[in-house]
């Protein structure tokens, strides 16, 4: 089947009497057994509901995997993850994580859990073969990275660390599986905020983590029951609703963020614009060999923070918030928002940049938009 049929077209409520063209919210907390050792699919929806089962069955079609597991959240799935560690092994990770995976290794595994974090520029194979001397368990990244859109070549990096054993988890929330799919490029785990563009319409919080290796995904059942951060079922039944329009949603705010880019390299204050597609991206060539598209996301450096400032206060259609891959608009300054927990002598963004995440509003209104706060701020 086509992807975009793959979105709309799967069964929604497997083994239900009545057939319903959307999935039920099974909201129960338990489910009657049928004798004393059991019987019956679910008994607990900790361990498992139906609502949820169809969501994760749907995410790891999606992803082109297996085994879905759902999570309260993308940093309760990346916890998940990291929960395949014993004290004393390696975690390998990219040197420009989300803030809250930075602040999760940093301030929990590292200093409670005694698991070693070591950090490494992913755009540079090198440099990762070098790493491996700490005999990491997992290797973690994002590509693109956010916000500066660094490209890591999954298939290259996939072959190497298989070499030594490792495992590599992608936290795929940037691009969503519409425009990448990293189990197909050699990855052994695809993480996601779900709070991002699966659910699309900043109303819930989840997370997923999809493999397609068996034993693994026993481990993860086993993680996701036995800490029990699993997503509740109205949570789960409103990522299924949002899901259904991930491509139409991704496709127009792509659209949007190219003409909006456009119009920013009009723009004589804009000193540099960071988008994966652009010609002078140093990641272009690998980005356009793993993924379909550039995604909703583009940051740009105005000549100065004062104006940097200017803009993320002043614009209107863009609300000021972190996050991205909601259907408006929204602008921020990373440094100050999304990745104020790194510490300062760790930080890597510049601190006038600003970050857009583009919604499927008409693509004029946004550059309207920008353009009243370019010209009240005119120097
Ligand atoms: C937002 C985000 C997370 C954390 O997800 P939450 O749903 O906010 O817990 C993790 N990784 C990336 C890349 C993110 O953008």
């Amino acid at each position: 089947m086509n992807k975009w049929t793959e979105l709309v077209n799967f069964d929604q409520a497997p083994g239900d009497l009545y057939h319903p063209n959307s999935t039920p919210i099974y909201q129960t907390a338990t489910f009657a057994l049928e004798s004393v050792t059991g019987g019956g699919k679910y008994d607990y929806t900790r361990s498992g509901n139906p609502t949820r089962s169809v969501l994760e069955a749907q995410l790891a079609k999606l992803e082109a995997g297996k085994y879905a597991f759902t999570f309260s959240s993308g940093m309760a799935a990346l916890t998940a993850l990291t929960g395949l560690l014993k004290t004393g092994e390696n975690i390998l990770v990219a040197d420009d994580l989300y803030g809250g995976t930075y602040r999760l290794l940093t301030k929990r595994l590292q200093t409670h859990k005694g698991i070693s974090v070591s950090f490494v520029d992913m755009t540079d194979l090198e440099a990762v073969k070098h790493s491996l001397l700490n005999k990491p368990k997992i290797v973690l990244l994002e590509t693109p990275s956010n916000p500066l859109q660094k490209i890591a070549d999954i298939a290259a990096i996939a072959e190497l660390i298989h070499q030594h054993n490792a495992l590599l988890a992608i936290d795929n929330s940037f691009m969503s599986p519409w425009l990448q799919q990293p189990l197909k490029l050699g990855a052994d785990i695809v993480i996601h905020s779900a709070t991002k563009h699966l659910s699309g319409h900043s109303d819930v919080s989840g997370g997923v983590i999809i493999v397609n290796d068996t034993k693994l995904a026993e481990e993860l059942a086993f993680i996701q029951n036995a800490e029990g951060a699993a997503l509740a079922p109205f949570d789960s039944w409103l990522i299924l609703r949002g899901l259904k329009t991930l491509g139409l949603r991704i496709e127009r705010e792509e659209t949007n963020a190219l003409k909006i880019i456009d119009y920013l390299k009009t723009k004589l204050e804009v000193e540099k614009i960071y988008y994966p597609l652009l010609e002078e991206h140093p990641g272009v060539a690998i980005h356009k060999k793993q993924a379909t598209g550039g995604g909703s996301v583009i940051c740009f450096i105005p000549k100065s923070v004062e104006l940097a400032i200017a803009i993320v206060e002043n614009t209107k259609l863009f609300k000021i918030s972190v996050s991205f891959g909601g259907l408006t608009s929204s602008i921020s300054l990373p440094n100050n928002m999304s990745h104020a927990s790194i510490p300062e002598n760790m930080r890597f963004v510049p601190d006038a940049l600003v970050r857009l995440s583009i919604g499927i509003e008409d693509s004029n209104d946004l550059i309207d938009d920008l353009e009243r706060v370019f010209t009240l701020f005119k120097q």
